[in-house]
């Protein structure tokens, strides 16, 4: 076991996912200490204080590590050096990933990938759900692991979202049934490379065996190549567009090829509109794999609600659709939003850049995109990456991106806001940039609906 009483641990990060571990690892009888770069205020110190944990908040300091003999890191935490000492000290340095060998008696089904993993994840427990199947849904979605590890560990699956700082500090941890769903730019600032992010998205399958299952997308160039640079042990599916797969996406169709529900399932309007049928091929061919039946998967599908700010329509004025994609954070979403689009883009984008890479957008910028509209931080170097190709404005917040979007469309436009990068540079979260500019839209409604022609 990593932790018995009395093991000094210390948590780094005292987010949700570091408050969990920290009940979990009092729950074991550890002696822990908690260090947070950030995190100061009255109600942090008389949370710790209030359970008797010796902690510091505002920065990390060298006592703290030395002291440890296991350090537990939120998925936020960045690289920094005290940890690498730690860890060359001999300190075991993991994420909650890494406690489920020692502490996990569920099978888990994790889901990783660039983009989609909220969606598939949510929708792989609704599946599951209607096949009568108990699930615990977390990981990176809401709930930590380490809240299920304190419990009495009921369900029959637990379904976890995992990003790759999660994976980069998992340890043992090993999937029944690992699903990575895509792999495009994203996180290069934490990254060295490319290949680095890839690698660490593929190491979900590190640790499977040959009787676990690894659902892969075949349509994804990243995937295939590295998975014939390096075979997991385990079965693999594969979902996708070409003919022969285990699940076929056929537009709003998947035809699952494979085992007892094997049919054809006709998606609902929620999950239609790309990207959306590649994640419900995703999460069926999952639930076929584990055993759910044909009408469980039906009723699952129907029962799936679409997930906030993902593509989703927020008003029509005057024959213009407003689309509100502020969860499209990286550049494969963003492009993943435009090639789904249907009729003229006056696209909103920029923000906090993670990647760059912008100039991967450009084919579609040509394609569908009648003028962008860029704010935040990032707003020159897209401008740059994506001269010439349709008229660009700079704007110094969304409020005049929007004005000016409601100027220049026109009837059977689209205006979507789908920024390509993070948002912590003008909001708190992606969240809060969609709801700003849905009550943006909102306030447009009141003004304009039924005015122009
Ligand atoms: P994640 O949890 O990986 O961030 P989400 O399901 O929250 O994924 O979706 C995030 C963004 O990615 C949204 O803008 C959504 O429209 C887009 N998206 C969802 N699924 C895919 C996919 N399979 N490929 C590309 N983009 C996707």
């Amino acid at each position: 076991m990593l932790i018995r009483p009395q093991t000094r641990v210390l948590i780094v990060g005292l987010g949700k996912s570091g408050r969990s571990a920290l009940r979990f690892c009092q729950g074991l009888g550890a002696v822990v200490s908690v260090s947070d770069a950030g995190a100061a205020g009255v109600e942090n110190a008389h949370w710790l204080a209030g359970r008797g944990v010796k902690y510091e908040l505002g920065g990390h300091s060298r006592d703290f590590f030395e002291a440890a003999e296991v350090i537990i890191v939120s998925p936020g935490v960045p690289d920094i050096p005290l940890l690498q000492e730690a860890g060359r000290r001999g300190a075991l340095v993991i994420g909650e990933l890494a406690l489920a060998p020692d502490y996990l008696r569920t099978p888990v089904m994790a889901i990783t990938g660039t983009n989609g993993k909220t969606t598939v994840t949510t929708l792989l427990g609704d599946l599951l759900r209607a096949a009568g199947r108990k699930v615990f849904v977390g990981g990176n979605i809401g709930t930590p692991l380490t809240d299920y590890l304190s419990g009495p560990q009921e369900a029959d699956w637990v379904v976890l979202e995992v990003s790759s700082f999660q994976l980069d500090m998992a340890g043992g941890f090993r999937p029944r049934l690992g699903i990575i769903l895509n792999i495009s730019p994203d996180h290069l600032d934490r990254y060295k490379n490319m290949e680095d992010y890839a690698l660490s998205k593929m190491s979900l399958l590190r640790n499977q065996l040959a009787a676990d299952s690894a659902i892969l997308n075949a349509d994804d160039p990243m995937i295939c190549r590295l998975l014939g640079e390096n075979p997991p042990l385990s079965q693999r599916y594969y979902f996708g567009t070409s003919p022969g797969l285990e699940a076929v996406i056929d537009g709003g169709r998947i035809c699952l090829t494979k085992g007892p529900a094997a049919e054809d399932f006709q998606l609902p309007a929620t999950l239609t509109p790309a990207p959306n049928p590649a994640n419900a091929a995703a999460a069926i061919l999952s639930a076929g794999t584990a055993g759910c039946g044909r009408a469980d998967i039906a009723a699952g599908l129907k029962a799936f609600r679409p997930l906030a700010h993902r593509l989703t329509p927020v008003a029509e004025i005057n024959g213009v659709q407003y689309i509100d994609d502020s969860k499209a954070t990286n550049v494969g979403a963003a492009a993943a939003a435009l090639g789904s689009m249907e009729r003229p883009v006056i696209l909103i984008a920029g923000g906090l850049s993670k990647d760059g890479g912008y100039e991967l957008m450009r084919p579609l910028i040509s394609e569908k995109v009648k003028a962008m509209l860029l704010i935040g931080e990032a707003r020159f170097e897209m401008a740059a990456a994506c001269r010439g190709l349709c008229p660009l404005e700079l704007h110094d917040s969304l409020e005049g991106a929007v004005e000016r979007a409601a100027e220049l469309s026109e009837s059977g436009d689209i205006v979507l806001l789908s920024p390509a990068c993070a948002s912590f540079d003008m909001f708190r979260s992606y969240g809060e940039r969609g709801e700003v500019f849905q009550k943006l839209v909102g306030r447009l409604v009141g003004r304009l609906a039924g005015k122009a022609g």
